[in-house]
């Protein structure tokens, strides 16, 4: 059984520019995939796509036993955890707590079980020390760690982000891939950064010009590529 199902998937934006066409893939529960590609191959575009910010121009997706609909949709990003490239995006709270129990209190957590929630969260990234902080008065490697504690505190099932590793220095970056290395749910990351593919992708999908044109073990893809 699939988790990620995308069957012939097509998007075209409304200046007609077609970013995705005839793509296919599924990913099984626990598989960890990159997404690789030329700049402009449709890549920001297709993990838009996962958890319903943009809508399919044809095609379907479907997310665990749910196809993304408008009706669907609130289950559906439950389940898929999305981390921008830029954590700027996502952290816009007073504090690093508030921007971490955000999204557990629009599930309807409360009390010591936010708190709890919370602690958790920012255990994981190593980010406790940074609670009380103001979100831009942290370093881009902490703020890449909180943004990825928002969506942690939320307990999705797929984890989704958008070059993980960019703008950090190595040392946050080492700390990230040891996190990431350690989330056993299913992750779907675009990348760059090629080494972190070998380190993290056990599978690579490659997009050239919104079509999918390789897919495999990332062993066998980059030694085609
Ligand atoms: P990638 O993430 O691989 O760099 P994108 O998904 O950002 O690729 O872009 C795929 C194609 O869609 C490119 O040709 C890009 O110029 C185009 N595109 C992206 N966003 C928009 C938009 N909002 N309006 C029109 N065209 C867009
Ligand atoms: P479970 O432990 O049943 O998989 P949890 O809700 O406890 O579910 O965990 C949610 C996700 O967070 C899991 O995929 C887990 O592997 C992941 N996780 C646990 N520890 C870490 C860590 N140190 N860094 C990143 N992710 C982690």
């Amino acid at each position: 059984h699939h988790i990620v199902e995308v069957k012939d998937l097509r998007h075209v934006y409304p200046d007609g520019t077609e970013a995705l066409r005839g793509v296919s893939f599924r990913i099984t529960h626990g598989e960890s995939v990159a997404i690789i590609g030329a700049n402009g191959a449709g890549k920001s575009t297709l993990l838009l796509h996962l958890n319903g910010y943009l809508a399919t121009s044809q095609g379907a997706i479907r997310i665990g036993d749910f196809p993304l609909t408008p009706a669907t949709l609130p289950e559906i990003r439950r389940t898929v955890g999305m981390v921008f490239q830029d954590p700027d995006d996502q952290l816009f709270m007073p504090t690093v707590y508030d921007d971490v129990a955000f999204g557990p209190l629009n599930l309807g957590l409360v009390g010591a079980d936010l708190e709890e929630r919370v602690r958790e969260a920012l255990t994981r990234v190593g980010a406790e020390h940074l609670r009380d902080k103001p979100p831009y008065r942290l370093s881009g490697g902490e703020k890449k760690r909180v943004a990825i504690a928002t969506v942690l505190a939320m307990s999705p099932d797929i984890l989704v982000m958008d070059e993980p590793t960019s703008g950090l220095d190595p040392f946050a970056r080492r700390q990230l891939l040891a996190l990431l290395k350690d989330f056993r749910h299913t992750r779907i990351f675009t990348s760059h950064d090629l080494d972190m593919v070998l380190e993290l992708c056990e599978r690579t999908i490659v997009l050239h010009e919104g079509e999918v044109r390789a897919d495999g073990p990332t062993v066998e893809i980059f030694q085609d590529e």
